[in-house]
């Protein structure tokens, strides 16, 4: 029993100074410690290492450097209870897509629509519609504004930069994806989008489509809160 509890201790011990040495690493994907890497496959630690950027400003802007965004970013600001930006970008230009016009999105917001665009998104377009999305359409993202814009109401996650609503894509070639116009039917473009949506709820909080009420017939609503719902 003692030799048996000897020899473990000298295992533990060994393999303990080998990482320390560097002789034996764990791989980045699963090292908790390593940055988020948005090409890497996703697995159980992505969510946790899309949390930790939530109070690492700078990793999280070198996260989305190094996928190849074009952005810039925002100072902080604070223009009403409730509303402001912190640690957020202006994004210009995602990983393969244009955005028509620019979107301001916290940091970690947007880094999730990275995962969603390279693990999600693409995918699915390939296998549904052939072809790759070339332009995101959207309905904006950063607006100080309660839910539903009712007064009374809780701030909206878009009040925060945490928030996009996701009106459609544009393929190559030219192709319209609209979530309006689509989202009912049962055709490649109604199960793209279908796809996208659920794919979705693996990397944000809350999705919200128009399943969930009329409000978002037209678009689905990408954040990152407190609430998990994906309807
Ligand atoms: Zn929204």
């Amino acid at each position: 029993m003692r030799v048996l509890l000897a020899l473990a201790l000298v295992a533990a011990l060994a393999s303990g100074l080998a990482l320390a040495a560097g002789v034996w690493r764990v791989p980045d994907r699963w090292n908790p410690w390593a940055p988020l890497v948005i090409d890497a496959t996703p697995n159980l630690l992505t969510r946790y290492k899309l949390d930790r950027l939530a109070t690492a400003p700078q990793r999280c802007l070198a996260v989305l450097s190094s996928a190849g965004w074009r952005f810039e970013p925002l100072p902080d600001t604070a223009p009403a209870p409730g509303c402001g930006l912190s640690n957020a970008v202006r994004v210009q230009a995602m990983q393969q897509w244009a955005v028509g016009s620019a979107f301001a999105l916290s940091c970690p917001s947007a880094v999730t629509l990275a995962l969603w665009e390279r693990h999600v998104v693409r995918p699915s377009a390939r296998r549904h519609l052939h072809a790759d999305v070339v332009r995101l359409e959207h309905f904006g993202s950063y607006a100080c504004r309660n839910l539903y814009g009712r007064a009374g109401a809780p701030r909206s996650r878009h009040a925060t930069g945490d928030a996009i609503d996701v009106a459609g894509f544009v393929l190559e070639g030219g192709r319209r994806v609209r979530v309006a116009r689509d989202w009912q039917g049962d055709d490649d473009a109604a199960r793209f989008l279908s796809e996208v949506h659920g794919g979705a709820c693996r990397f944000f909080d809350a999705v919200l489509g128009p399943d969930y009420n009329r409000a978002h017939a037209d678009h689905l609503h990408l954040d990152r809160g407190p609430a998990r719902i994906c309807r």
